[in-house]
């Protein structure tokens, strides 16, 4: 093929991912695969499921790859071996996603279908946005943030790198210049609703969301 694109992951994400993939690349000389590390089946829901090694020996003009991996850790550690090995970054935006105005997403994201991002939204590299989340008004996100499905991200807050917040959460409003702000790999539990800042490497949970 001219573009061989991989969907890093085969597991419960990667099939999430790899149909939206597949309405966005449905194209002329364009190959969509699955790689993974641990295969189980070498054919996963009719698309071929290859190792590493395999999608390096495969000959193809262009290589693309998107690791639909939630664990940001292991997400980035395989970008980059892929990118040192000149494969490059893909997003795959849902095509039902709505995106308002001014908002600058960066390479390798993910959105899912039913992704709001609204007005004035800074994000980084590798943001994977589940299923029916929003992200509100003046806010910034930075690398590698995971969000479960539904979260709820309302205006003028900073999430930093690495940070996973949990299905269902809902993070409060910051104020202009006064963000309400996630910390650097900080994780939020499922449901809980935060109403002031989360230090970073921390995990919250609970109404109000309080340290574990
Ligand atoms: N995986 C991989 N390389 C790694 C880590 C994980 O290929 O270094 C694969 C793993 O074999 C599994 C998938 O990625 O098929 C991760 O699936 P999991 O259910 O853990 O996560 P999710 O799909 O929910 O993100």
């Amino acid at each position: 093929p001219e573009q061989l694109i991989g969907i890093y992951g085969a597991s419960g994400f990667g099939r999430e991912v790899m149909p939206i993939a597949r309405e966005n690349l449905l194209i002329d000389g364009c190959e969509l695969v699955f790689i993974d590390d641990n295969p189980e089946a070498s054919e996963v829901n009719g698309v071929s499921v290859l190792s590493y090694q395999e999608f390096l020996e495969r000959k193809a003009e262009v290589k693309k790859v998107s690791v639909a991996i939630a664990n940001a850790k292991v997400r980035r550690e395989i970008e980059m071996r892929c990118y040192a090995d000149g494969i490059e970054p893909l997003s795959i935006y849902s095509s039902n996603r709505v995106v308002l105005d001014q908002v600058n997403i960066g390479p390798a994201c993910i959105l899912c279908p039913f992704v709001t991002l609204t007005s004035n939204i800074t994000i980084g590299h590798s943001f994977h946005a589940n299923l029916y989340s929003y992200v509100a008004h003046d806010c910034k996100i930075g690398d590698y943030v995971t969000f479960a499905p539904s979260v709820k991200c309302n205006g003028n807050i900073v999430i930093e790198d690495f940070a996973y917040i949990g299905t269902g959460a809902i993070i409060k409003q910051g104020k202009p210049g006064q963000p309400i702000v996630i910390g650097k790999g900080a994780t939020v539990g499922m449901g809980a609703v935060v109403t002031k800042s989360v230090a970073p490497g921390s995990v919250v949970i609970g109404n109000p969301a309080r340290p574990l």
